[in-house]
């Protein structure tokens, strides 16, 4: 064993209920999105991953197609987990997910049983992993019956492959019949994973009240908008910027002056604060007692390190929610 985590690891971060379950998650979880692929740097993945267990961040999120290529972040966090943490595998809570293109054919995408029970075997081996802790399926699929998809989620679980379910950028309306019908298989909807951000506000128009009702947690993915709420892209696209390093998701045409005049100003509510953008996006997600948890991704421990320290403030006065409503609806 050549890792040995922070003693003090768990005094900082806060540790939030997930709905109305047994779990607690950590404030700040990790994704494994980007920075994690074969094409991304292998030692830096390892501090990361490292660094943020220290600080107290023991939920990893992972699904079978990331890297690239498709698979390669849960192999890279494989090799990790054996190289350090095998010792702490009762103190994680890792997930994957299925629900987007994996392998050609008809069985490799959406929602069928046949795809998300294949797909988390290769998760489990791709990981090294006996069970996962949360296993999602990672979007809606609207031509394969809610009951055969809910069924295979039920089914993972009683096959031990799973120890809770989750469901990810499914309508409130979707979320509602997905939890009603797990409820009645006795495998209750654990988690919901929405895109959350200042910018992208869609869970708040029905989707927090549906969960909360049900007694689900949220688990927030995108909160700084995919490195668009920080400082870095005000002057300009850095060198080593998601947007100039990997082009796919975030496109360099959506940094437009009136964005940027926006997040300016966020920027300056920011420094008010004595934070970061980046950490007050984070913190703006977690005064709702009903997101569960902020799922951030870092390209640098750094970055890491800044973000977890936005749990140090995450009250907000009026006067800065009224400054911040009308920089967003500007
Ligand atoms: P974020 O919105 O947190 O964006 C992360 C990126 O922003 C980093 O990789 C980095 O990019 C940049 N960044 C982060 N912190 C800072 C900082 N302090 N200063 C400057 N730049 C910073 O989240 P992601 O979009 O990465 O998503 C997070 C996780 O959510 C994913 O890993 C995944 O687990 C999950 N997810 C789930 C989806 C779903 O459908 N369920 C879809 C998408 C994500 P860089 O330095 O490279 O510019």
């Amino acid at each position: 064993q050549t890792y040995f985590a922070n003693e003090s690891r768990y005094e900082q971060m806060p540790y939030r209920r997930c709905g109305r379950s047994g779990l607690l998650l950590p404030a700040i979880s990790l994704g494994l999105w980007h920075n994690f692929g074969h094409n991304s740097d292998f030692k830096n993945a390892r501090i990361i991953l490292r660094d943020a267990f220290d600080l107290g961040i023991t939920h990893f999120d992972l699904a079978n197609n990331y890297g690239p290529p498709y698979g390669s972040a849960e192999e890279t966090f494989g090799r990790i987990m054996k190289k350090d943490f095998e010792n702490y595998r009762d103190e994680l809570i890792i997930s994957t997910k299925a629900g987007w293109d994996m392998w050609p054919g008809p069985y490799g995408n959406f929602g069928s049983k046949k795809y998300l029970i294949a797909s988390l075997d290769q998760s489990l081996k791709r990981m090294g992993l006996e069970y996962v802790d949360i296993f999602y399926h990672h979007r809606p699929d609207p031509d394969t019956p809610l009951e055969e998809t809910m069924g295979a989620l039920d089914q993972i679980v009683r096959q031990g492959k799973a120890l809770y379910v989750g469901i990810s950028q499914y309508s409130a309306e979707d979320t509602l019949k997905a939890s009603q019908i797990l409820k009645e298989m006795g495998t209750p909807c654990l988690i919901h994973q929405p895109r959350y951000n200042m910018l992208e506000r869609w869970v708040e128009n029905g989707l927090l009240d549906t969960i909360e009702n049900q007694g689900i947690g949220a688990i927030a993915f995108s909160p700084l908008g995919q490195g668009i709420l920080t400082d870095k892209y005000l002057n300009g696209i850095p060198e080593d910027s998601r947007i100039a390093k990997d082009g796919r998701y975030l496109k360099k045409e959506t940094i437009s002056d009136e964005l940027i005049f926006k997040v300016k100003a966020l920027n300056k509510i920011a420094k008010g604060r004595n934070q970061s953008l980046a950490q007050m996006a984070i913190a703006w997600l977690l005064k709702d007692p009903r997101v569960t948890s902020v799922l951030i991704g870092v390209s640098k421990a750094s970055q890491l390190k800044e973000n977890v320290s936005a749990i140090n403030n995450i009250k907000f006065n009026e006067e800065e929610i009224k400054a911040i409503e009308e920089i967003l609806l500007y």
